[in-house]
């Protein structure tokens, strides 16, 4: 056996030994889930176990994150391994939040637990000795891309800029000294792991459509009907779809979050929210485009009014393949061969896409679960799987990575080709962000 390899062994060992309460500590986190920007119950758990650990870690990082960072004081790349903290809110999910609907549709309970597996192995004193570089665990805020107007009043507030966490981080400079970044999520189908899919990027839109309310039945000569500037969008929309080109995954998918106020008036104000979604940055301000020519013609069909807020939403993915295959290897070892999976483009996105533009990242999908992800039966059903595994899969990569003066972590680094820089990572966030008024 090489030395890394025992190594490795020493740290599975040592999650083994603590897998009862790592897998008890997601499920607590499950039990009393919380959406993001909000975890503060959560966010107390994780830095309890921080301190327990012997790190020192600091917490309220935007808002609700957590972060320690291990140092071996050996030279070599720091490595971030991120859990993040948030919950969706679907009511009816058999672990919802009785008050508040919060609930762990999508796993992240269980990201926290195999973040903690991680730290578990790198520090046992027979690991650490081994490796060099830095470990820095981050417990993240807000990767669900939801309740936008709370989101809005923490950024009038200046709590906030970004609606996603890990953007946060970023511009708080969290990442600053962060060389690489993984984190591991659950997900439902045959039971193994599926790795180098890439996620889409997208922007998020709201639009106030603005008429003038009259009587429905007397006098809607009278009126401006909101409701039908708003179909007129919502049929121009569907209308540039076969503009959208296959090979950019596009995905526009509004919803109309106030139609009208009484039906016996013509209605004077409707609104509406979509997410434009696509592979590339290109394709996402393209479809971007479209919608707000949508809009527009709706509200002019009419002689209404439209006012239309972009918000910067997540950016399309492209995750490290050079750190991909250094986690292939030990996920194949673990989940056995003929488990791991490769899978093409998903149409949905992720702020780890973000990370992905800046360093390398790689972001695995734990097969575990079973319902609809997002829905209110989606269910972590094997830990062993989502935590104990997930987590021995992550830790020999990142031993793999620091191991022997950290060889494989400083090639990883080298070969990266960052897409952009961080200055113009969070320029292009910011130049997405715009308000604009329309009349007829
Ligand atoms: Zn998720």
């Amino acid at each position: 056996m090489s030395s890394i390899q025992q190594t490795i062994e020493s740290a599975f060992a040592a999650i083994d030994q603590r897998a009862e309460d790592l897998v008890a500590l997601s499920k607590s986190v499950l039990e009393d889930a919380e959406s993001g920007y909000r975890e503060h119950r959560t966010a107390k758990k994780i830095d309890t176990w921080m301190l327990k650990s012997g790190l020192s870690p600091r917490t309220e990082v935007a808002l609700t994150g957590v972060v320690a960072k291990a140092d071996t004081g050996r030279p070599g790349p720091n490595v971030a391994v991120i859990g993040e903290l948030d919950s969706l809110i679907v009511p009816g999910h058999p672990n919802a939040h009785p008050a508040t609907g919060a609930a762990h549709a999508c796993g992240h309970h269980a990201q926290v637990g195999s973040m903690l597996a991680v730290l578990t192995a790198v520090l046992e004193p027979s690991v650490w000795s081994e490796l060099s570089g830095s470990v820095t665990f981050m417990a993240v805020p807000a990767e669900e891309y939801i309740e936008l107007e709370f989101r809005q009043q923490l950024r009038a507030d200046e709590e906030i800029e970004f609606f996603g966490g890990k953007q946060e981080f970023v511009r708080l400079g969290e990442f600053d000294d962060v060389d690489m970044a993984m984190l591991t999520h659950t997900m439902g189908g045959e039971p193994g792991v599926t790795i180098s899919g890439q996620h889409n990027g997208m922007i998020g839109k709201t639009a106030e459509f603005r008429g003038v309310a009259a009587h429905a039945g007397a006098a809607p000569h009278e009126g401006v009907n909101a409701l039908n500037a708003a179909n007129i969008a919502l049929s121009a929309i569907h209308a540039n779809r076969e503009t959208f080109r296959d090979a950019d995954y596009v995905r526009v998918h509004p919803i109309i979050t106030h139609g009208g106020d009484v039906v016996s008036a013509v209605p004077s104000r409707v609104n509406i929210e979509t997410y434009i979604r696509a592979s590339s940055i290109d394709a996402m301000i393209d479809g971007a485009t479209k919608v707000d020519r949508a809009l527009r013609a709706g509200a002019m069909a009419v002689g209404g009014e439209v006012e239309v807020r972009t918000t910067p939403g997540y950016m399309p993915s492209r995750y490290d393949p050079v750190a991909i295959d250094i986690y292939r290897k030990h996920a194949e070892r673990i989940f056995g061969t003929e488990n791991v999976r490769t899978s093409g483009q998903r149409a949905s996105s992720s702020d780890a896409g973000d990370l992905s533009m800046l360093m390398p990242t790689i972001h695995p999908w734990v097969q575990c679960s079973t319902g609809k992800v997002h829905g209110a039966d989606y269910v972590v059903q094997d830990y062993d799987m989502a935590v104990v595994r997930a987590g021995k899969a992550m830790a020999a990569t990142v031993i793999e990575l620091l191991a022997n003066d950290a060889a494989e972590g400083k090639k990883v680094v080298k070969s990266f080709r960052p897409e952009m820089s961080k200055e113009r990572y969070l320029a292009q966030l910011r130049e997405l962000r715009s308000e604009k008024v329309y009349a007829g």
